[in-house]
């Protein structure tokens, strides 16, 4: 394994969020605006790619270009022609 792998979704080095559960203040997989806001937040850092089922059911990616998009982190980088939904989506989206 190699250690730089970063977390597919905050994009922080696992070798540093590893220090910082040593440390008992972990790193928590998230996003800040500007202001310091939280945007988003995920309850756990992800390293493994997504499989096909994560990127059909839960990005709308059609199966034939799942290979594109095994780590993407936001359903805004997954092209229009790509998606079987009308709007961007996230992974706990809505699903028929
Ligand atoms: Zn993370």
């Amino acid at each position: 394994m190699a250690d730089d792998m970063r977390c597919l979704q905050c994009n922080e080095s696992q070798a540093a969020i590893r220090a910082t559960q040593r440390l008992r203040e972990p790193l928590h997989c998230g996003a800040v605006d500007y202001f310091g806001e939280a945007e988003w937040t995920a309850e756990r850092h992800r390293f493994r790619d997504w499989t096909d089922r994560e990127l059909i059911d839960g990005f709308g990616v059609k199966p034939e270009f799942v290979g594109l998009y095994r780590r993407v982190m936001s359903g805004y980088e997954i092209a229009d022609e790509h998606s079987a939904r009308p709007a961007p989506a996230t992974p706990e989206g809505e699903q028929k």
